[in-house]
């Protein structure tokens, strides 16, 4: 489907935000999807990717209703229209600080926490505008297609994604020697653009409009020249030669019992590219592993800030269950649990300063943009996402093991067991069962549920493996002040 084309017809010309219902309609498109043993030509037809792409539709009509999302939409003037807030890149401080309350809007307004819907994949494509001088030196159309996607993705409001992880093969070879499929690779050059042969994996592509697709290489054994080193915007997910071949969902619960997970999860899939064309115009980068490396090292400069918001709002959520938790029952008058409490108070603080910090340390970028402090970022990224499972083991320790032998809203609002539940699970007028039942609910789904460990998961890969995230710190890290103390206080 051409995004930019059915825009043109539907969109009235004051707005170029997309509803929900257009992009509902721009992905029924006739893909190959395969999700719990069946295949599919559209994620709508199934019942649990549906579930997740109507909550990407509540989030595109949220956004352009200042009822809901007060921030979400800004004119731009060159466009003569509306455009989506959380796509622009950051001018100034101050569309930081516009960015986190959209985004905390957002989550109040569908009631869930998704970590990738688009805003957090874009700023990929504010780095390399940041990269534009080197860019085009080295390829001058290459620079002009990222220039034209920047401005496709301002004006036409794609639900974007990202294709950064192969299934890799043997680490320790060079891409050339590894069993030739694992990583994706160009495997023919034609007039009308690659053809490209591999998988994938990505968050969102069985509903998504179009994907960054990049490799994730950091050894390319000295070469120059590789075709691996490729990188390109894919919006044809309905190519015959492309598959998407789902993980189970995890939403398949009712609401009553798993009211996150049962509202929509965010399916990975692999996306296999069988001899797929790739229209030159598409090309961000290719044989050249030099350019491959300069997009890769500043891949999350911008998007790190949306992931550490998905974190600050976590931790925000963890604290906040453990609070109702221990309040219900008069815990918080506890010395002991206070202390447990204000460990999870100082983890969402230290999101929060991380966040605050980064903002106003930062220094304008290449591009102009407001580009958050890199070291500050990469440092709260990596300990932010370190330190999440204390954050839900702490929590599990302060709700205490009732919640996860109590049963299920089918058993616990039974005829027979109604009276039973209410005599053993009512604490006050406040807190009577069925209120508690609500709370337990919630609090199963963030710490017992398959849902909660993947989501241990992605914060710990999603934006790539400890060891990669700290490297990133070493290399973003500049010693000088660090080792001068060091000098004059040792007086060497
Ligand atoms: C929930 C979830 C969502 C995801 N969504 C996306 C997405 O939308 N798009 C996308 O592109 N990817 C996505 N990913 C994939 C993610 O990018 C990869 O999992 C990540 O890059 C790590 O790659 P890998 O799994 O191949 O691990 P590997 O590279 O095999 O690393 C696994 C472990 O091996 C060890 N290791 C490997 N190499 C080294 C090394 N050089 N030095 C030290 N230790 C090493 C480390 O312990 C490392 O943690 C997602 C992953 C998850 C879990």
């Amino acid at each position: 489907m051409n995004i930019q084309r059915d825009l043109k017809a539907i969109v009235p010309d004051e707005t170029r935000m997309r509803s929900g219902e257009q992009y509902l309609d721009s992905i029924c498109d006739g893909r190959n999807i395969f999700i719990h043993g069946k295949k599919y030509d559209s994620a709508l037809r199934n019942p649990e990717l549906n579930k997740t792409a109507n909550l990407r539709a509540q989030i595109y009509d949220a956004l352009k209703d200042p009822g809901r999302v007060k921030k979400g939409a800004i004119f731009d003037a060159e466009a003569g229209a509306w455009v989506s807030r959380l796509h622009t890149p950051p001018l100034r401080k101050e569309d930081w600080y516009d960015k986190l309350e959209i985004l905390e809007d957002v989550f109040l307004d569908v009631r869930h926490l998704p970590s990738r819907v688009g805003d957090e994949t874009i700023p990929a494509v504010w780095s390399m505008m940041d990269g534009l001088p080197f860019i085009r030196d080295r390829n001058p159309s290459f620079a002009n297609n990222i220039e034209r996607h920047m401005q496709n993705i301002l004006w036409n409001d794609p639900y974007h994604v990202s294709g950064n992880a192969d299934p890799k093969g043997n680490r320790s070879s060079n891409p050339e020697d590894r069993e030739a499929d694992l990583l994706l690779r160009v495997v023919k050059e034609t007039d009308a653009g690659l053809i490209v042969r591999g998988a994938k994996y990505e968050t969102g592509a069985a509903y998504a409009n179009q994907a960054f697709v990049k490799p994730t290489v950091a050894n390319w054994g000295g070469q120059e020249l590789s075709p691996y080193a490729v990188g390109f915007l894919w919006n044809r997910f309905n190519d015959a030669n492309v598959k998407i071949v789902c993980r189970d969902a995890y939403s398949r619960h009712d609401a009553a019992d798993r009211p996150l997970s049962a509202r929509a999860d965010e399916v990975e899939s692999m996306v296999i590219f069988d001899d797929a064309l790739v229209p030159w115009e598409d090309v961000f980068f290719y044989n050249d592993t030099k350019l491959a490396n300069f997009v890769r090292g500043s891949l999350h400069r911008y998007s790190m800030f949306m992931f550490m918001t998905r974190l600050y709002a976590l931790g925000k959520l963890y604290a906040g269950v453990a609070f109702l938790n221990c309040d219900q029952n008069s815990g918080t008058k506890i010395p002991q649990v206070r202390e447990k409490l204000a460990e999870l108070i100082s983890y969402k603080e230290m999101a929060h300063a991380f966040i605050v910090g980064a903002i106003e340390t930062g220094s304008v970028s290449p591009a102009g943009y407001w580009m958050p402090n890199q070291p500050m970022m990469y440092s709260g990224r990596y300990l932010l996402c370190e330190n999440l499972h204390k954050i839900i083991h702490i929590t599990r320790e302060l709700c205490g093991g009732q919640p996860p032998l109590t049963a299920g809203h089918e058993t616990f609002f039974m005829e027979e067991v109604r009276d039973i539940s209410r005599k053993y699970y009512s604490l006050s007028d406040g807190w009577d069962h069925e209120r508690r039942h609500k709370l337990i609910s919630l609090t199963n789904d963030l710490l017992n549920s398959e849902y909660s460990n993947y989501r241990l998961n992605f914060y710990m890969f999603a934006h790539s493996p400890p060891f990669a995230q700290k490297n990133a710190i070493f290399n973003s890290h500049d010693f000088a002040s660090c080792s001068q103390l060091a000098r004059v206080l040792a007086d060497i």
